[in-house]
């Protein structure tokens, strides 16, 4: 799958919305502020693609990229905006929800954090929701380089052993976009999930 030559197609304010459940895709969730944008950047070498998402009304939005073959990047809405209002969090809640359990083409989640502050309250719940539905989730634990190797690897090893209790289909890895590391374990495991 060639991931540089990923395309906006739409934003999706539901599920409804979204394009036909024809291919397969991969959807990225996380926190705001976790580094899913400069994530997505680095997988599509393409600095202008997770800008779409930021724009203003586009935030609370999925938003799909196409790679091309029936195959796609959805990136789901930041979690965690202090500025919007609560009824919009619940509202955000319930679409996160119904994407997750009834999209048919949803063949695994990537779950962004910060590798020096992971799994918050937000992190638990999608691994709950993933672990509920049977849907692969594969963490990363972005922004690496700001960690020493040791501290690094240290705050792997605490996760993967917080992860034991949700089973096999979970995974996790270190990432940092500014400097590339980590890229090649993400494409394998997305290159595993949308193949035929
Ligand atoms: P998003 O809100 O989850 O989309 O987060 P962004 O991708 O916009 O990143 C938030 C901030 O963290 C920005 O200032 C980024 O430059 C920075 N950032 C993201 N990833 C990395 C990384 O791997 N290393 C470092 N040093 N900074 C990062």
């Amino acid at each position: 799958i060639r991931y540089e030559s990923a395309q906006f197609l739409i934003s999706a304010a539901k599920l409804s919305q979204c394009p036909p459940e024809t291919g397969y895709e991969v959807a990225f969730a996380g926190r705001s502020n976790a580094g899913k944008s400069s994530a997505i950047n680095t997988l599509t070498h393409n600095k202008k693609l997770a800008r779409t998402s930021k724009t203003p009304g586009r935030t609370q939005l999925l938003n799909f990229f196409d790679l091309g073959n029936s195959r796609f990047l959805v990136d789901l809405p930041g979690y965690g905006y202090a500025k919007v209002p609560a009824h919009m969090k619940i509202q955000w809640q319930k679409h996160m929800e119904e994407y997750l359990s009834e999209r048919q083409s949803l063949r695994g989640l990537v779950l962004v954090m910060d590798c020096r502050h992971p799994l918050q309250n937000f992190d638990i719940m999608m691994l709950e929701w993933a672990t509920e539905s049977d849907m692969p989730l594969h963490i990363i634990m972005t922004k690496s380089d700001k960690l020493k190797k040791g501290p690094a690897s240290k705050q792997l090893l605490m996760v993967k052993k917080e992860l034991q209790q949700y089973g096999e289909n979970v995974t996790v890895q270190l990432f940092s976009s500014l400097k590339r590391d980590g890229l090649t374990i993400l494409k394998n495991t997305l290159n595993s999930w949308l193949a035929e």
